[in-house]
């Protein structure tokens, strides 16, 4: 049977990072109007009881809680297991509203600018995002071999893409967030629409920032965090490490420098959400990469053989 592609949009994934609650918001009041190409989307507030209380979430990260044995435990006690089981059965690729392609849209208190992220090396989310950074020049951070970081939303529909803006404080509107979510999500819709006609070209080549590995605030013997981000280092996302430059200062003088060989490009610098996760930032290493062909064919399949 021939099934119309669907897109689900989420925003809201983490309740205090609004810019895009508030676009969708407003969108479905109709005080604006966001072009999707005639494509049917399904636009969802990600953990709407994480919205309503202020916080990123209620009992944990519901961006971590797409574990494959959580997706059936809709009466898991863990809200954001059951919320992640319930997103599944409604908009999933086998649910009552069956979604091909989610798009996530978070913001990040790290001067990041606006990205992409993709987990893993999905042939179709890969080409998805080569031809996203064609078009409007975003880096694609590339999140993999990480054991302590999984469960990510995208990853339980067959092609998804995650979009960072920042910075922004959580919890807070700014006109600039709220104009770049409304372009990607155009864009991103706009080249799905471009394959679904196979009316494009894609890029022969894409840039990736591939992760490598995060790394903690500096601690005492008792686990306390006694350091801080290096006014040399703060704001200094996407700019690549030189051995010995500044990480972190203590307020003793002491400066903790960068002793790797390679020249790594660090990212979510001093991200707010992180520090519970251990994290003062991560590195990545630039690639450029070929775009394949199976990659192209897989998201080709994707949207057109229904
Ligand atoms: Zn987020």
């Amino acid at each position: 049977m021939m099934m119309p592609l669907q897109v689900l949009l989420v925003a809201g994934t983490h309740g205090n990072e609004i810019n895009g609650i508030f676009l969708f918001d407003q969108w479905k009041k109709s005080s604006l109007s966001i072009n999707t190409y005639g494509i049917k989307t399904y636009k969802v507030i990600g953990n709407p009881e994480a919205q309503k209380a202020g916080k990123r979430y209620i009992h944990q990260d519901l961006n971590r809680s797409f574990q494959e044995e959580s997706v059936l435990s809709i009466n898991s006690s863990i809200l954001e297991v059951s919320r992640a089981s319930q997103l599944v059965n409604l908009y999933g690729e086998a649910g009552e509203n069956p979604c091909q392609i989610a798009l996530d849209f978070h913001t990040t208190t790290a001067s990041m600018g606006s990205c992409l992220v993709v987990y893993g090396r999905r042939h179709a989310d890969l080409a998805l995002a080569s031809l996203i950074q064609n078009q409007l020049g975003l880096p694609i951070y590339l999140h993999e071999s990480d054991q302590k970081q999984t469960g990510f939303l995208v990853e339980s529909w067959p092609c998804g893409i995650v979009v960072e803006i920042g910075p922004i404080a959580q919890g807070l509107l700014n006109s600039r967030v709220i104009s770049q979510t409304k372009l990607i999500l155009e864009a991103s819709m706009e080249k799905i629409h471009q394959i679904k006609n196979l009316n494009l070209f894609f890029p022969d080549k894409l840039i990736i920032h591939r992760h490598i590995k995060s790394i903690d605030f500096p601690r005492d013997e008792e686990g306390n965090i006694d350091g801080y981000v290096h006014p040399l280092r703060q704001s200094k996302d996407w700019q690549k490490l030189k051995k010995n430059d500044e990480l972190f200062s203590k307020l003793n003088g002491e400066i903790i420098r960068f002793k790797e060989d390679e020249p790594y490009i660090p990212v979510f610098i001093n991200e707010a959400a992180y520090v519970e996760k251990n994290i003062a930032m991560s590195f990545t290493k630039r690639e450029l990469w070929d775009l394949k062909k199976e990659w192209k064919q897989s998201l080709i399949d994707l949207v057109n053989q229904r």
